[in-house]
């Protein structure tokens, strides 16, 4: 596996969907990339979870791991302080690279700018403790406005939504609807997003036919959100 993200251009898709006017230099959020190889990227959003002590799905890791497949984990800051041990294997992985998810998951285009700014110091923070950094954020909802980005920019965090949602927070949908969702929606450069603490619940049942179907299709080469993964170093 290996991935040229890095020198691609951002493909801008459907900024204007949300009808946000962009201020001069202002990068949209990045939903896809431009990419001219079958690689895609694997996305799981970890976020709090306060009904439930442990919201870590390790099934989902130990697929990852035994596939051998590289993936970005939007943490939010208050999952990352419920699961000390959870992070301590995941930050040991050179398959997993982190997001930045928040700290509390807030509805980030309701909070003055100071806030906004918190919430991102307090989880870069919280991921400093195990040696990493956020590569990328993502605001909870998939909500920004230009003040997100303001702030994301000014801190030079690139700013990451999707464009393939799995469905998995649903408890209505089967593995199965999971798998076809996924492979009828990406194509290459897809940013697709699971979830990984226990909010999806069949993740870990649809994950691994989702990779081998990917694989099938040749889309086996999968990238980092930020294009800044572990399998950087080939050619
Ligand atoms: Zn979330």
């Amino acid at each position: 596996m290996r991935l040229r993200a890095s020198a691609l251009p951002v493909l801008l898709t459907w900024p204007a969907l949300w009808g946000v006017p962009l201020g001069h230099g202002l990068e949209p959020p990045i939903q896809s990339r431009e990419i001219d190889s079958m690689s895609i990227a694997i996305t799981f959003d970890a976020c709090p979870t306060s009904s439930k002590a442990i919201g870590f799905d390790r099934a989902v890791f130990d697929t990852l791991t035994r596939e051998q497949v590289p993936a970005t984990i939007f943490v939010s800051g208050r999952w990352v302080d419920q699961h000390p041990e959870a992070m301590a294997e995941l930050a040991s992985s050179p398959l997993i690279e982190f997001g930045d998810h928040s700290y509390d998951h807030p509805h980030m285009r309701a909070l003055p700018p100071a806030q906004m700014e918190l919430q991102v110091d307090r989880t870069e923070a919280t991921l400093a403790r195990y040696g990493r950094r956020g590569v990328a954020f993502r605001p909870p909802y998939g909500e920004w406005s230009q003040g997100v980005l303001e702030v994301l920019q000014r801190k030079q965090i690139p700013v990451v939504l999707w464009d393939v949602v799995s469905g998995d927070p649903s408890d209505k949908i089967s593995a199965k609807g999971i798998v076809r969702n996924v492979m009828a929606r990406t194509r290459p450069g897809s940013i697709i997003v699971f979830h990984i603490n226990g909010r999806g619940w069949r993740t870990a049942d649809a994950l691994p036919t989702v990779i081998a179907q990917l694989r099938e299709r040749g889309e086996d080469r999968v990238f980092g959100a930020q294009g800044s993964g572990v399998d950087d170093d080939e050619s």
